[in-house]
């Protein structure tokens, strides 16, 4: 073609790669081109049609850079090209993946697979065409996946308003969101004073108190990774600190829960999952939280002083 002297046609068997991720092995075949960095990769990316291109990522700073590589690829060369990330040290929260995904990428490969199940990844996606839509402001959505730009003890008021507005961010994907938690502290220790013992280091994740309990809501955190987040966050084992703990992690769940401590509704018993670590303290089980529970007094000594003589 005359106007696109530069254009490679047919090249939908071509590998168009980043030096790196092919872990100091030379090209596979001479369908493979090598590039030192992810810039040149992208200039030569611009000139093809149904190649395969693969960014190496090492470090989340990269991120932001990445997403603009990819989402202008996938604008300008359409839905032919397919656009492989693969993780070279583990560096991706959730929430980068999907950004990128949704700034087109086809596929993202995890740090953890190792060269030969990478390999096989490519070969699944020989063929394929990318069926979603990328919107064209990349600004809108780098900012509307963005987590919310807060973290730590909130007024229940703020708490609301912050999670309600995350549910509400059509951006996100449904029940993805996050997941909100309840925990009621051991007898003898208030949900206020349980909030020192919080820690919560990652902006978008929130807490407040409220009905005695301490609600944290985890921002992209999945309900499989709670155990890990917790951990993280607390510097007590849970279970020490607190007696059991109830746990939401789809929107519309969310949602009401948030509506009801508006209201000050205690928490109720329909559809609410109550979790509790087993005996092992290995793994978390589902349990309904007892209809008929009431408050009980709880028994305790006052310190008695010696009389001074
Ligand atoms: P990981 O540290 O083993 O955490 C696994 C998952 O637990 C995270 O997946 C997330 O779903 C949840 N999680 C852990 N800590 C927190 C937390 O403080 N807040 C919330 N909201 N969730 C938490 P995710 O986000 O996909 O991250 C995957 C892996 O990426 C993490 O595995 C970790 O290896 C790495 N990573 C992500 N962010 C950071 C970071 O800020 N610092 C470090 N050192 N590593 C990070
Ligand atoms: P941040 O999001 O405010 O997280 C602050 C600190 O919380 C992290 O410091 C890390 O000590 C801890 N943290 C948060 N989430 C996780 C997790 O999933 N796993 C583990 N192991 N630790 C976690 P760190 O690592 O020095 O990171 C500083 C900042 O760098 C983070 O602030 C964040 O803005 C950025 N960052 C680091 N790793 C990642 C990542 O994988 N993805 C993204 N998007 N940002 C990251």
């Amino acid at each position: 073609d005359a106007s696109f002297p530069n254009q490679i046609v047919n090249d939908e068997n071509r590998y168009l790669s980043e030096q790196s991720i092919l872990e100091g092995a030379p090209p596979l075949s001479v369908n493979w081109q090598l590039f030192e960095d992810s810039t040149l990769l992208a200039q030569q990316g611009m000139k093809a049609m149904a190649a395969t291109l693969i960014f190496a990522l090492y470090q989340s700073e990269q991120i932001d850079t990445l997403a603009h590589l990819i989402h202008d690829l996938r604008r300008h060369r359409g839905n032919s090209l397919k656009i492989v990330v693969r993780e070279m040290s583990a560096s991706l929260r959730y929430s980068d993946e999907r950004l990128l995904l949704a700034c087109g990428a086809n596929l993202i490969v995890p740090h953890i697979a190792p060269l030969s199940s990478f390999l096989t990844m490519l070969e699944g996606i020989q063929g394929h065409s990318l069926s979603r839509h990328i919107p064209a402001d990349i600004d809108a959505l780098i900012s509307g996946l963005r987590p919310l730009q807060m973290k730590g003890y909130l007024p229940l008021e703020d708490f609301s308003k912050a999670v309600i507005s995350l549910m509400e961010n059509t951006l996100l994907p449904e029940d993805g969101k996050g997941v909100m938690v309840a925990l009621r502290p051991v007898p003898g220790l208030s949900a206020r004073q349980s909030i020192t013992l919080c820690h919560q280091r990652r902006f978008g994740d929130v807490m407040t108190v409220a009905q005695n309990r301490l609600f944290l809501f985890l921002s992209t955190c999945r309900i499989n990774d709670l155990d890990t987040a917790l951990k993280f966050i607390f510097r007590l084992p849970v279970s020490e600190a607190f007696s059991n703990w109830v746990v939401w992690h789809q929107d519309v769940d969310i949602t009401i829960q948030i509506k009801r401590l508006a209201q000050n509704i205690e928490l109720t018993q329909s559809a609410i999952k109550h979790v509790k670590t087993a005996a092992k303290k290995t793994a978390v089980v589902f349990e309904e939280e007892q209809t008929e529970e009431r408050r009980q007094p709880i028994p305790f000594t006052l310190l008695s002083r010696e009389p001074k003589e």
